[in-house]
């Protein structure tokens, strides 16, 4: 399939030394379907414990979610956590807490460990703004429930004119601050991953899709259109692209792949760019439909789920950079240079799940648009348990895939789901 263009694919580090498409017979301990972050985390994992992973993807390193996300490192869920809370207890809720800043320190290990060029790593903060007062209120006392219940003290709300002063727009009552929380370059991040696995020794080829995979022996047998793996074990790291091939059949229904998309400015002059998201950070807003924006050089960069179908569409782009000229009218005359989407991976319970299919296979996705961090977790937690370890996982442990119910009608659903919710955002509720 064809590499999306995006500003990462234009601003990114060659990557040498990945294989092209499989051919004939291999053999392995563990074989990897995917070489997003999650496949190409569980390949490190297991090359640091001494094992010989292989990595196949069906088309290359970083081309699904991972090559084209808003690069935004964040320790969120789509889940509350004082949600979490509620529904299963205080102590699920801290373990996911834990888990959620694990994970962005996990990012911030594999770009020093592995010295990836041009990652371009941030730890600058997440500054969440409230489009109106009754997300700021919500967004208030979920501030306090973090300071109270989990111990953080770090995050703070900022007033309407700091929050103004800070982003540029007048669009926001206030905003809650999250400083454990950075920016990427997310392709730079794939790339140099797959990097540190090349120069391990671990083989990727791309170009090759996983047709089928099953039990064979004490082992499963993987096959590609002109060859086959067999190996000890398999992951599974499809994630929103599960239904690509025919062996991530097994967890195809446990998600919904549901397209986000992204813009990016033309270099802003300095005067203007002065003036906006001045420190530097990420930014989302409380809309269900939620935007997001960030800087990358002069540029600002926005992006955001809406009615964007099986493929991309110029009506959805216009929607999108509607929003941000609404938001910053100050861009009225700032061209838009580039426009890209990807699918993120949707759950039932908004929640990832990493699991087993037996004791040879196992399988993690269902980031809900939020894995960068996690997946770079997961895909490491997912090996160990390959392994037979028994990590933590607080919710996102399923004996499982946990299947989509009329899945069928997946396509309908998210349609309507997402007209309902900019219905609820256009009246303001
Ligand atoms: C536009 C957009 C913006 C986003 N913004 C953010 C953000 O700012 N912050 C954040 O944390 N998250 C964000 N996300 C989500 C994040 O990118 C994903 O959660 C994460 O990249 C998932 O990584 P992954 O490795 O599990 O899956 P992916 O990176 O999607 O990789 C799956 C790979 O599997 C391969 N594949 C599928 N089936 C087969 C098969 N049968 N055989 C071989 N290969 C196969 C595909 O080719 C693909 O390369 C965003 C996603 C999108 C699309």
């Amino acid at each position: 399939m064809a590499w999306p263009s995006s500003l990462w694919a234009e601003t990114a580090l060659p990557l040498a030394g990945v294989s092209p498409a499989l051919e004939g017979e291999h053999r392995a301990d563990v074989a990897i379907i995917g070489a997003g972050y999650t496949g190409l985390a569980a390949a490190l994992r297991l090359a640091e414990r001494g094992l010989r992973p292989l990595v196949i993807d069906a088309n290359g390193v970083g081309w699904g979610a991972s090559g084209r996300n808003g690069g935004v490192v964040s320790t969120k869920y789509r889940v509350s956590l004082p949600g979490v809370a509620r529904s299963h207890g205080i102590d699920m809720a801290r373990r996911m807490y834990e888990l959620g800043h694990e994970a962005v320190e996990t990012v911030e290990r594999l770009v020093e460990t592995h010295a990836i060029e041009g990652a371009d790593f941030r730890l600058c903060g997440n500054l969440r703004c409230a489009h109106n007062e009754v997300s700021l209120a919500s967004l208030t006392a979920e501030a306090a429930i973090m300071r109270e219940q989990f111990g953080d003290r770090s995050i703070r709300v900022l007033s309407r004119s700091e929050t103004a002063d800070e982003t540029g727009s007048q669009d926001f009552v206030g905003g809650t601050l999250t400083p454990h929380s950075g920016t990427i370059h997310p392709l730079n991040y794939a790339r140099g991953l797959a990097r540190a696995l090349i120069a391990k020794g671990v083989p990727i080829f791309e170009a090759t899709p996983a047709l089928a995979a099953r039990r064979e022996g004490e082992g499963v047998r993987v096959e590609t259109p002109s060859g086959s793996i067999t190996a000890g074990h398999l992951l599974i790291a499809t994630n929103g692209y599960s239904d690509l091939a025919g062996a991530s059949e097994p967890v195809r229904r446990a998600v919904i792949p549901f397209r986000s998309a992204m813009v990016a400015s033309e270099p802003l002059g300095d005067n203007l760019f002065a003036t906006l998201m001045t420190e530097r950070r990420s930014y989302s807003e409380t809309r269900r439909m939620m935007r997001w924006f960030r800087p990358f050089g002069n540029r600002m960069i926005f992006g955001g789920r809406g009615a964007f179908g099986k493929s991309d569409s110029a009506a959805a782009f216009a929607a999108l950079e509607r929003a941000m000229r609404r938001i910053f009218p100050q861009l009225e005359g700032a061209a838009v240079t580039h426009r890209w989407s990807g699918l993120v991976a949707m759950t039932l319970d908004s929640t990832p799940q990493v699991g087993r299919l037996d004791e040879r296979t196992a399988f993690a996705l269902g980031y809900n648009g939020t894995g960068i961090a996690m997946a770079s977790l997961m895909g490491a937690r997912a090996a160990d348990l390959l392994l037979g370890d028994k990590p933590d996982l607080a919710l996102m442990a399923t004996a499982r895939p946990k299947t989509v119910p009329f899945y069928a009608v997946r396509e309908p659903a998210v349609r309507l789901v997402a007209g309902w919710y900019q219905f609820l955002d256009a009246i303001g509720r």
